[in-house]
């Protein structure tokens, strides 16, 4: 496969591929088949630093940016392995980078930056109120010097596999704040001691082998320092950790394009039925050359949005849309590679089944293909808000 699009960062790339190739694919059907966690390829990549990226030098980390984050995220896609595992750390840091005050820097940073504590985990969607975070109905609310939590939260990942916790909850009603978007605060929440004082944890099976629990807050005591910033304005602080997580997901999308490209080429010129390759079809190699296509073009707007993320420009529209694209070629490439795999597309040995389910997860999460839709439609061609 010949691609121009994302080059220059080959001693990043070099470096991720020899690490990734200790941990082949049998490695990772294994994980999935055991419904476990990749835990001694996340501590690889913790001890090689990778995990650290974006933490600032002088707190320990290698003070990349979010477009080296991606191609980082991108090469653990496309070795076969799934992001999905440790992803969170990358796209909740800018948060705590951007946000948090020198104090919880100096806390927090250098202990992640050596592996000693993992950022892993964000709490934002709710049971009853999905989509329409504003209306989110946990509460924090200040006595003291604490924050007392009650709610709900679902869908929360890595929460068995991560030390700290970003959590959002409401501290002004949502009838009190001029504005809906107002009145929210993010708190770092320490895990194992909130899993002792009022935080329960209920894993849901999934379709994928991610993760993913229900959590439960009961009168959750945390000191009142765990908030990160201003009070009230946490939903904007939380925009910046979706848009980088947004970016990530295109580029872990990007990587399963790629990866399902090459193995269903690979398959397909080898494979003969009726007396020559399969790929010798047009019905066969049109649809792998479209996926494709769009697996590039979503790679260029991919490296769009880094460049503005990481120039500390607006990005939302170019995130959104790197996700929207890189979500939809990689789905696209993943029904090819199953289908010209015929049976054997079905049977886990060949790990495109697996791919097939991991990469399809991202049309619905983090963020729905129709609210991306409904984001551009509003936000960039300025048409009356939807919903
Ligand atoms: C495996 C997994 C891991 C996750 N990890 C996390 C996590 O770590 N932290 C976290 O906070 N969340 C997490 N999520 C939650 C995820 O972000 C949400 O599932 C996703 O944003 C969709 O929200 P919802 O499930 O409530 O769907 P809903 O809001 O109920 O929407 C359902 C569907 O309805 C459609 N829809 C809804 N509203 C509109 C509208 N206005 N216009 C058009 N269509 C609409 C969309 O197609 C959408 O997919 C995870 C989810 C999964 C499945």
């Amino acid at each position: 496969m010949k691609t121009s699009i994302g080059q220059g960062f080959d001693e990043i790339r070099d470096a991720v591929r020899a690490l990734c190739a200790e941990f082949p694919s049998e490695y990772h059907r294994r994980i999935d088949e055991e419904r476990g966690y990749p835990e001694e390829f996340v501590d690889a990549l913790t001890k090689a630093g990778w995990m650290a990226a974006l933490i600032p030098e002088e707190y320990g980390g290698s003070g990349l940016g979010l477009t080296e984050a991606s191609v980082i995220m991108e090469e653990i896609n496309r070795s076969g392995g799934n992001s999905g595992a440790c992803h969170g750390q990358m796209y909740n840091m800018n948060t705590l980078i951007r946000h948090g005050s020198e104090e919880q820097r100096r806390r927090y940073l250098p202990k992640i930056a050596a592996g000693e504590l993992r950022l892993q985990s964000m709490g934002v969607t709710e049971p009853t109120t999905g989509t329409d975070t504003t209306r989110i109905k946990t509460r924090a609310e200040k006595r003291g010097d604490r924050y007392v939590i009650s709610g709900q939260k679902v869908w929360i990942s890595r929460v068995q596999h991560s030390d700290l916790m970003i959590l959002l909850a409401r501290t002004t009603p949502l009838d009190q704040v001029r504005k809906k978007s107002e009145g929210m605060s993010i708190f770092i929440v320490d895990i194992k001691e909130a899993m002792a004082k009022g935080m329960t944890v209920r894993p849901i099976r999934n379709m994928v082998n991610h993760e993913t629990n229900e959590l439960f807050f009961d009168n959750l005591e945390i000191p009142a320092e765990n908030l990160i910033g201003e009070e009230g304005q946490g939903f904007k602080y939380i925009l910046t950790g979706l848009n980088a997580e947004r970016v990530l997901i295109a580029a872990e999308c990007i990587g399963d394009g790629y990866w399902f490209i090459d193995k269903v080429c690979d398959y397909t010129r080898d494979r003969q039925v009726f007396g020559r390759p399969i790929a010798q079809n047009q019905g066969v190699q049109f649809p792998i050359a479209e996926s494709f296509i769009e697996v590039e073009a979503a790679n260029l707007m991919r490296f769009e949005a880094c460049r503005l993320y990481d120039a500390g420009e607006p990005c939302g529209a170019q995130a959104n849309m790197a996700k929207y694209l890189a979500a939809k070629a990689s789905w696209e490439a993943a029904n090819a590679c199953l289908q010209f795999h015929g049976g054997f597309g079905f049977a886990s040995e060949y790990d495109v089944e697996r791919k097939f389910r991991e990469t399809r997860l991202y049309q619905v999460a983090p963020v729905s293909t129709n609210l991306i839709l409904a984001y551009v439609a509003e936000h960039v061609l300025d048409l009356p808000k939807s919903y």
